[in-house]
This record gives structure tokens, C-alpha cells and sequence, in this order.
């Protein structure tokens, strides 16, 4: 009876998966986070909202991929767990310049998810594995517009926070 090789790039390409599930599980966490707790920014609420869709979709699309490759026994509910602990520590609206500092961290995490589907990609087509190349190129193409969204957004939403600050709006009290 023939047993199926698994190539090393293979267990690679299983791996970068299992972590860019991990990762989709923590920006849906953060996404929810940060957009519930923001007030006085809502475009940026909206975009967050807008986002977290289909940073769902997206954990969803990876797990598919995985599951063609393991068969589904990797631990994804551990690893989903883990991050909820992580986020669950913030809460209430935002004050001082937290608005600011959540919108540098917002695009810094989508420039880490382009580079990790670019990655991922690249080790799809290695495999020949067509479809997971495919998800990830459509995966991508919605970092690269939210990460636009934001490079587009951070001078007007720091022009919106100072002015609020000016007047001492940014402050809860
Ligand atoms: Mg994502
Ligand atoms: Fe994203």
C-alpha cells in the first residue's frame, strides 16, 4: 500500500497556515476590541466594522486550506483561546492618545498580514498547491486595501485628534 510523502516544504506550508490562523484569530479580536471602543472616529469605526467581516472570512478560507492539509487535527480552538485572553484586558472607550496609537497599530498589523500572505503564497505555489495560492492572493488583496485605507486615513485622523485636543475633548473624565 502506497503511504502519501509529505514534503518538508508541505509541513512548512501547514505551518505558516496554522499561523496565519492564529493571526486571523487575533485580528478579529482586536478588530472587535478597538472598534467597540472607539466613539468620536466614526469612519474609522465603520472601516474597523467593515473589516472585521472579512477578517472573518478570512480565518474561515485559511481553515479550509488547512483542513486539506492535516485532515483538520491541528489545535486551532487552543490557539483561538489563547488569544482571547490577550485582548479581554482593554476595555471602555479611548482616551488621551490611544485613538492615535490604535490606528499606527492597525496598519503596522496589516503590513505584517501582507507580508505573511505574500509569503504564504509563494510556498503554495512551491507545493502546487493552486487553491491555497489562490485564497491567499484574494486574502491579500483585502490587507492591501485596508492597509490603504489607513495610510490614506492617519493624517486625517491625527488632524481630528488634535483638534480635540485643543479643546479638551480628548480626555474622559
Ligand atoms: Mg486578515
Ligand atoms: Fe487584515
Amino acid at each position: 500500500m502506497a503511504t502519501k510523502t509529505v514534503s518538508k516544504s508541505e509541513k512548512l506550508l501547514t505551518v505558516w497556515l496554522r499561523d496565519a490562523h492564529a493571526m486571523e484569530k487575533q485580528a478579529e479580536q482586536v478588530l472587535s476590541t478597538t472598534a467597540s471602543r472607539i466613539e468620536n472616529y466614526p469612519e474609522l469605526k465603520a472601516q474597523l466594522e467593515r473589516h472585521l467581516e472579512q477578517t472573518r472570512r478570512q480565518a474561515d478560507l485559511i481553515h479550509g486550506c488547512l483542513k486539506r492539509h492535516d485532515g483538520g487535527t491541528s489545535t486551532l480552538k487552543d490557539t483561538a483561546a489563547r488569544m482571547v485572553g490577550f485582548t479581554q484586558a482593554l476595555s471602555g472607550l479611548f482616551v488621551g492618545d490611544e485613538i492615535v496609537k490604535a490606528s499606527m497599530g492597525s496598519y503596522v498589523f496589516e503590513e505584517m498580514e501582507i507580508a505573511a500572505y505574500k509569503i504564504l503564497m509563494a510556498a503554495a505555489e512551491e507545493c502546487g498547491d493552486l487553491e491555497t495560492q489562490r485564497v491567499c492572493q484574494s486574502i491579500l488583496r483585502e490587507e492591501e486595501e485596508m492597509a490603504r485605507w489607513l495610510d490614506e486615513r492617519l493624517p486625517l485622523i491625527t488632524r481630528q485628534y488634535l483638534s480635540r485636543a485643543e479643546q479638551g475633548l480628548t480626555a474622559k473624565h
